[in-house]
C-alpha cells in the first residue's frame, strides 16, 4: 500500500529530533555533524538563538496578512537587500523554482515592454537545476526529469557549461537572455570560470540580452560573499534566491535592477505567501547575522580550512577521491567512477556525518555558514573514515 506521505523521496532512515549549531540528533539519542544542512539551507545551522527567538516572537505577533497591505517587515528585508547588493528592487516569494519562474517571466516582460515580445527564449546550461515547475523542468533540461510530464515548456535553449562559443552560437532573434548557476550545485558542485561568468555578462550586453543568476544555492553568503557573482566583479540584471535567506524557514526572493523591476506592476506577478510578516522577520534575522562586521571573512576564511582538508583526502585516498571542486563552502568531493556517491554518503553517515549526493558522482558537503575550524576538522576526519571503509581492497593490499 502506499504510504500516506506521497513517496516522492528515497529518505534516509533517519529522523531529528533537535538540532544545535553544526549538530542534529535523532529520537534515539544519535548525535550527527550536519554538513548537507538540509541543502544548504539552514545557514545558521539548528536553533540558532537570534533566528528562532525571532520567529517565535513574530508568530506570536501576526504571522499573515497577505500582500493586500504593506508589510514593514518585507519592506525593511528589501532595503537592506537593494544596501547589499547590486539589486534596486526586490521580490519575495516562497521557494527557489517559484523565485526561478518569476525571474524568467521578468526577464521575458523586460523584452516584451521594450517592443520585443518574440525575445522571450533563455540560454541555459547543461548540468543545470533551477527547479520543478513545468517551466523550471525545461530550464532544466534533465530528461530523466522531464519524462512523462507531457511538451516541455518552450523557451529554454542548452548549451554545455563553460562553452563560450556554444553560447554564441545558441544566440539568435528570439533570445531574451542567460541564465547560469555561478556553481552549478544540483549538476555536481561545478564552479563557473569567473572569466566566463565576465565573458557572459560581456556577451549580453553586445546582444541586449539580459544575465539572470540563479544564486539559489550559492547566494546568501554560502561563497564567502553574500553573492557568489561578487567573485567575479559583474552586475547581473537580476537573480534568484531561495534556500539560505530564511535560515531554514521557506522564503525565496528575486532581486533586481531598476530596468527589469519596474515592468513587474501591479497584476503581472504575485503570491499568497511570499513576503509575508514570518517569513521576511526570519530573511532579516539571517542578514543580522550574516552582514555582521566580519561574518562573511569568517565563512571564506573557515571555506579554505575546509578546502584544504578535503583536499588531504584526495591525498590519502587516490582509489577514492579524485579531487576537491566547488567554491566556499559549497564543496564537492570528486570520487573516483568505481566508487559511487550514494555509497559514500551513506558511509559518512555511519560515521556520523550527513552530506549530500550531487551529479557527476560527487559528494557534496555544504555545511552551516557558522562552522568552526574545529568543526570542518571533525567532518574531514569524518570523511577519511568514510573513504577507508569504502576503499577497495585491492587498492589497500597496494598501499600496504
Ligand atoms: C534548490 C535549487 C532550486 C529549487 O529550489 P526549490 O526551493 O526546491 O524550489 C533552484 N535552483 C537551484 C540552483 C537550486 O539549488
Amino acid at each position: 500500500m502506499i504510504p500516506a506521505l506521497m513517496p516522492t523521496y528515497n529518505r534516509a532512515d533517519l529522523a531529528f529530533e533537535r538540532g544545535e549549531g553544526a549538530w542534529l540528533w535523532t529520537e534515539a539519542g544519535r548525535r550527527f555533524l550536519d554538513f548537507g544542512a538540509g541543502i544548504a539551507t539552514s545557514s545558521l545551522g539548528h536553533g540558532h538563538p537570534h533566528l528562532t527567538r525571532t520567529i517565535a516572537e513574530q508568530a506570536a505577533k501576526v504571522m499573515h496578512v497577505s500582500n493586500l497591505y504593506r508589510v514593514p517587515q518585507a519592506e525593511t528585508l528589501a532595503a537592506r537587500h537593494v544596501a547589499a547588493s547590486f539589486a534596486d528592487s526586490v521580490f519575495f516569494c516562497n521557494s527557489g523554482a517559484e523565485a526561478n519562474e518569476g525571474m524568467v517571466k521578468a526577464v521575458r516582460k523586460y523584452h516584451a515592454e521594450n517592443g520585443h515580445p518574440e525575445r522571450f527564449r533563455m540560454i541555459c546550461f547543461e548540468g543545470a537545476f533551477h527547479g520543478r515547475t513545468l517551466a523550471m523542468l525545461a530550464a532544466t533540461g534533465n530528461a530523466k526529469y522531464l519524462a512523462g510530464f507531457g511538451p516541455p515548456v518552450e523557451g529554454f535553449d542548452h548549451v554545455p557549461f563553460g562553452n563560450m562559443n556554444a553560447v554564441r552560437d545558441a544566440i539568435g532573434p528570439g533570445t531574451a537572455g542567460i541564465m547560469i548557476e555561478p556553481v552549478q550545485g544540483e549538476g555536481g558542485v561545478r564552479a563557473a570560470d569567473l572569466r566566463f561568468l565576465r565573458e557572459l555578462r560581456a556577451v549580453c550586453d553586445e546582444f541586449g540580452l539580459l544575465l539572470a543568476l540563479d544564486e539559489v544555492q550559492t547566494g546568501m553568503g554560502r561563497s564567502g560573499k553574500l553573492w557568489a557573482h561578487q567573485w567575479a566583479g559583474i552586475e547581473p540584471d537580476v537573480i534568484s534566491a531561495a534556500k539560505g535567506i530564511g535560515g531554514g524557514f521557506p522564503l525565496g526572493a528575486i532581486l533586481a535592477k531598476e530596468h527589469v523591476a519596474k515592468h513587474l506592476k501591479p497584476g503581472t506577478h504575485g503570491t499568497t505567501f511570499g513576503g509575508g510578516p514570518l517569513a521576511c522577520a526570519a530573511g532579516n534575522a539571517v542578514l543580522d547575522v550574516v552582514l555582521a562586521p566580519g561574518f562573511l571573512d569568517g565563512v571564506d576564511r573557515v571555506a579554505r580550512h575546509l578546502w584544504r582538508g578535503m583536499l588531504g583526502l584526495a591525498d590519502r585516498h587516490p582509489a577514492v577521491v579524485e579531487g576537491v571542486q566547488g567554491a566556499g563552502l559549497l564543496l564537492g568531493l570528486k570520487l573516483r567512477p568505481e566508487v559511487s556517491n550514494t555509497d559514500m554518503q551513506a558511509a559518512a553517515v555511519a560515521e556520523g556525518l550527513l552530506t549530500v549526493a550531487a551529479g557527476m558522482n560527487v559528494l557534496r558537503v555544504a555545511p552551516p555558514l557558522i562552522i568552526t575550524e574545529a568543526e570542518a576538522d571533525e567532518a574531514v576526519r569524518l570523511l577519511d573514515r568514510a573513504c577507508l571503509a569504502l576503499t577497495p581492497s585491492s587498492a589497500k593490499d597496494a598501499a600496504q
